[in-house]
């Protein structure tokens, strides 16, 4: 299934993503993760990518677009992926469309999570990141057992720069401006479905699972508790 995941920051997309790689049995493609990737290696282009992504704006079109034409040329991709925050504008959207066309290929659905400003920003200020593991975390919902540390291997949370409060309300707008105008994009091309995304990360897996028209029986409880807080 090519499949892509939309919504807010922190409406929870990389946590479904993780939870329905096993269930469809295609890579989760996050370009937040491949450019986090990309500014620990001090590559060109995570320097590039650094600066805009600590201020809550979006990277150049033109860079992201590259790095997914890459992903998706792997051999785990070629019978589908999860696009976890990508396409966020329109014209990456459509630089998608001509590239699938050109592979032979098209979208099977575009899933729209949906969550309020509020509790959006409850969800982001609130989640700890481990910088040893990147396991996530929430001090309110999802808390380490012992604080500040990595239930998984001990490494320490920090709050990504882009969490703090001025920044997600900044990505908000960002998200509103350039990303939300997809949404009738999609409309129009017949793939849209809208899913509540608050709940459970169980119950909102099984709406998607759902809206995908696939039986939600095969996701295992407590899958993915521990990225509850995750974007
Ligand atoms: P995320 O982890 O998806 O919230 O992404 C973190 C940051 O990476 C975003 O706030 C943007 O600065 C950047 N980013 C991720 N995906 C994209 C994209 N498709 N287009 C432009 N910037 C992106």
């Amino acid at each position: 299934m090519r499949l892509v995941l939309f919504g807010p920051p922190g409406a929870g997309k990389g946590t479904q993503a993780r939870m329905l790689e096993a269930r469809l049995g295609a890579p989760q493609v996050a370009t937040g993760d491949l450019l986090r990737a990309a500014v620990r290696e001090g590559s060109a282009l995570g320097i590039q990518a650094r600066r805009c992504m600590e201020q809550g704006q979006l990277v150049a079109d033109e860079i992201v677009f590259k790095m997914v034409e890459e992903r998706l040329a792997r051999p785990d991709a070629s019978s589908g992926f999860i696009l976890d925050g990508f396409p966020r504008t329109v014209t990456q959207a459509e630089a998608l469309d001509r590239m699938l066309e050109q592979r032979g290929e098209r979208l099977d659905r575009v899933v729209l999570m949906k969550v309020d400003d509020e509790e959006i920003v409850k969800r982001i200020t609130g989640r700890r990141t481990c910088a040893k593991c990147g396991a996530i975390f929430h001090v309110v919902f999802d808390p380490p057992r012992q604080p500040g540390r990595c239930n998984a291997c001990g490494g320490e949370l920090y709050q990504r720069k882009d969490d703090a409060e001025e920044t997600v309300r900044m990505r908000l707008r960002v998200y509103l401006e350039a990303t939300r105008p997809l949404v009738n994009y999609y409309v129009r091309s017949g793939l849209l479905a809208t899913v509540d995304a608050v709940g459970s990360a169980d119950e909102v897996g099984r709406r998607i699972l759902g809206a995908l028209g696939c039986n939600s029986g095969a996701i295992p409880r407590g899958a993915g508790a521990a990225v509850k807080a995750g974007g």
